[in-house]
């Protein structure tokens, strides 16, 4: 693992000026194929861009740097990198462990995809460390942790579950997705595999989708690299190239939108018209001590409920004017939307459903005194 900083790491690592024409930053090769010199003679290793493409593996190996991994791999979607992981890793008969707040294509994935090729799942409490142990069997194969989660914002003590994962002999998988790397390095407490939706913090302004995997297991990560390549869903040349620039950026942005989402998460739990708040970075947060010990700094995902129940909530997302309303998030700009109805639609009625007058928000990176005009006028 390089000496370098987290900041410097984000900005080169895989990353040196072209070897051809000194170009400061990785071009993108759109190229499906590579001149050989002989049958099978291959200059640099790259043969085909499914199984690999210059740009794609300058980003591959800046995700390994920054997770502090030493394998990364690039997807089409962070839903066709867990869709990697879980083929991989698991076959008919084996259980895995998932938790009781995630993002709801997550759940779908596990609950009408892969439970249908025979992989069992049950749904534990992933903030309580005995709760987990109670719900490994014998033929549990991987624990599954969103950290903070979606759209609730729990948090769950990674160094914990990775000592109950070891115990068991399964594998802990962190999604770290709403942290990133720069406020969270699971792999360095313990997880095995970490993953992530690209699409968000690290892409960082809406305008690609992707997903990654990052592993510093040499073997795991052989095999995940086999499997990316026989299944597929790799990211394409310029979505690469897209998420390695939104990377560069990475430390800063993350800086700024816990900074906001510090002074949103205050502004909302004085507010009269809001019943509770979900923000590690609040004292009164359950799982605010586990946050601060294991992240930076509390991360720019706010979530709230509000007073008047679900059409209440649906007003507020409504009334909002400088918070866009739509799905996703970890983009520059302000977002807010209604789990309930948009990106959890799909765990409604299992043990995932989302309260119905919850309102999510993710703070971009305007001036946060706009921000708290726009909510307090979306609130009155
Ligand atoms: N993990 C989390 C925490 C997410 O929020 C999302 C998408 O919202 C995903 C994974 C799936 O990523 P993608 O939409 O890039 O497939």
């Amino acid at each position: 693992m390089s000496d370098q900083h987290f900041e410097t790491l984000a900005i080169h690592a895989g990353q040196p000026a072209d070897a051809q024409t000194g170009a400061v930053v990785t071009p993108i090769y759109q190229v499906s194929t590579y001149k050989q010199d002989g049958v099978g003679g291959l200059r640099g290793g790259y043969e085909y861009s499914r199984s690999a493409n210059p740009t794609r593996t300058a980003l591959e190996q800046n995700l390994a740097a920054l997770e502090g991994g030493t394998r990364g791999l690039a997807f089409a979607s962070g839903l066709a990198a867990e869709d990697c992981l879980l083929r991989t890793v698991l076959a008919p008969g084996d259980h895995v462990v998932i938790p009781d707040d995630a993002y709801g294509g997550t759940f779908r994935l596990f609950a009408k995809v892969v439970e249908r090729w025979g992989v069992a799942w049950s749904v534990a409490d992933t903030s309580d460390v005995q709760a987990v142990r109670a719900a490994v069997r014998p033929e549990t194969r991987l624990i599954w942790v969103e950290t903070p989660s979606n759209p609730l914002l729990g948090i769950t003590d990674i160094a914990a579950l990775a000592g109950v994962a070891r115990q068991a002999g399964v594998r802990l998988v962190v999604d770290n997705t709403f942290a990133s790397p720069y406020l969270q390095q699971p792999l360095s407490l313990g997880a095995d595999v970490v993953v992530h939706s690209t699409t968000k913090y690290m892409g960082g302004h809406s305008d690609v989708v992707g997903g990654a995997l990052v592993t510093s297991d040499a073997a795991l990560g052989e095999e995940l690299a086999y499997h990316q390549n026989a299944m597929g869903a790799v990211a394409g040349p310029f979505d690469a190239w897209l998420v390695m620039r939104g990377i560069k950026t990475l430390a800063v942005r993350m800086d700024r939108h816990s900074e906001n989402a510090s002074r949103v998460a205050h502004l909302l739990s004085a507010h009269p018209k809001v019943t509770q708040v979900y923000y590690p970075g609040l004292p009164e947060h359950p799982g605010h001590e586990v946050a601060a010990k294991q992240m930076k700094a509390f991360g720019g995902m706010v979530s709230f409920r509000v007073e008047g129940g679900e059409e209440a909530a649906v007003a507020v997302c409504d009334r909002a004017k400088l918070f866009t309303l739509g799905e996703s998030l970890g983009g520059v700009e302000s977002l807010i939307e209604h789990p309930g109805r948009m990106t959890h639609a799909s765990v409604a009625g299992s043990a995932l459903e989302v309260p119905a007058d919850l309102v999510r928000l993710s703070v971009g990176i305007e001036a946060a005194d706009d921000l708290l005009a726009d909510l307090s006028q979306a609130l009155a």
